[in-house]
């Protein structure tokens, strides 16, 4: 059993502000879980408490049914690879991968065919014989993997292990990434303040702000029902658009206003919308979910509204249009043979269907 369970974690370093709080969850065996939020909101710090570099200073930690706060990070049987890689310099590849199975005094041969077999899992086999300074940053990192593969851990644990490498390597190393977990099918916990990489790595993704899990569930879950503003605008790239506004009522239908716009609310949603009629809401919509009329199959007046298209950026597959309203400025990610004039007026279609509406004052999902 690798599960890994944290309960009611808390750490605070000093002073009276906790870097972790109240941390609970449930990594399951086998599972990739990614720990995701902006930079010091504590995923860190709950990946080295996992590891035993950090003591919490309150709280239960668990592989499988052994607690072990109180055992040392040696002997978790838990492998971490590291942004910086940390590899011995003066070392060839070879004796960098079998070092911790040195100090564990393996047999030479069980070192050896590890050593081998990681290094063909990675395509590293060839680079044995280097130093660090003599490969690239990509393949730096594939030995650090490699070292953590060796010692066949029950859990492995990432620390933003891409973010020194170039975009191109890093979307390459990402699917080796996915690719060994499929292969090696041990439980992963990783961290990165990428949404991206969370994303597209993640069976379920924990997603942080200042100290707090916010929401843990699977990457879409996530992403079609976020539990708050933070979450909506923090998972998903471009960010969904955030409009301040009212609800309004008129002829027993319910209306998001802006101000400058109004479009009407579909009825599935008036439930969770009745204490809100006549008050401020924020309304979202994400980029994808915003079409230029002309390019829209459900256009009514009702769902339509006129925006100046500010900028437009060609992506090859896709165009972002960067629209204003008199109040506020929202992107709609659109075909690339969907191409308005620059600093022109467009009409453009909300799909309301996928709308979301958020409390503005504690920011929490009202539907
Ligand atoms: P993240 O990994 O999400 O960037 P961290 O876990 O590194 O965040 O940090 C969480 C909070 O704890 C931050 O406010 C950070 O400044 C603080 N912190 C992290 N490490 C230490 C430390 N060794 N001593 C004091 N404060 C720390």
């Amino acid at each position: 059993m690798t599960e890994v369970t944290l309960k009611a974690i808390h750490k605070y370093y000093s002073g009276n502000i906790p870097a972790v709080k109240d941390v609970n969850l449930t990594i399951n065996e086998k599972e990739f879980v990614v720990l995701v939020g902006p930079s010091g909101c504590g995923k860190s710090t709950t990946l080295r408490m996992i590891a035993g570099l950090e003591d919490p200073t309150s709280g239960d930690i668990y592989i499988g049914d052994r607690l072990i706060n109180n055992i040392p990070a040696k002997d978790r049987n838990i492998a971490m690879v590291f942004q910086n890689y940390a590899l011995y310099p003066h070392m060839n590849v070879y004796r960098n991968m079998e070092f911790a199975l040195r100090l564990r005094r393996y047999s030479k041969k069980d070192i050896d065919k590890r050593v081998k077999d990681a290094a063909q899992i990675l395509g590293i086999s060839h680079l044995l014989g280097r130093r660090p300074r003599e490969i690239s940053g990509g393949e730096r990192q594939r030995v650090a993997v490699g070292r953590a593969i060796v010692r066949k851990p029950d859990v492995f644990l990432f620390d933003e292990p891409l973010s020194n490498l170039d975009a191109k390597m890093r979307v390459q190393m990402r699917t080796e990434i996915h690719k060994l977990h499929l292969r090696i099918q041990t439980t992963m916990i990783y961290v990165t303040h990428d949404q991206t990489e969370a994303m597209t790595l993640g069976d379920r993704i924990a997603v942080m702000k200042d100290g707090e899990v916010l929401q843990f569930d699977t990457p879409l879950n996530v992403y079609d029902n976020p539990v708050n503003k933070f979450v909506a605008g923090f998972i998903g790239s471009p960010a969904m658009n955030l409009m301040n506004g009212r609800v309004i009522k008129k002829d027993d239908k319910l209306y998001f206003d802006e101000g400058g716009f109004r479009v009407k609310i579909q009825e599935p949603m008036y439930e969770k919308l009745k204490d809100y009629i006549d008050k401020e809401v924020v309304f979202g919509v994400r980029p994808e979910n915003i079409y230029d009329k002309l390019f829209a199959s459900d256009a009514t007046p009702d769902n339509t509204l006129t925006v100046l298209c500010e900028v437009m950026e060609t992506m090859g597959s896709q165009n972002y249009l960067y629209l204003s309203t008199a109040k506020h400025t929202m992107v709609a990610v659109v075909e690339a043979s969907n191409k308005p004039i620059i600093g022109g007026r467009v009409e453009v279609v909300f799909d309301m269907m996928k709308a979301h509406f958020f409390d503005p004052s504690t920011e929490n999902t009202i539907v």
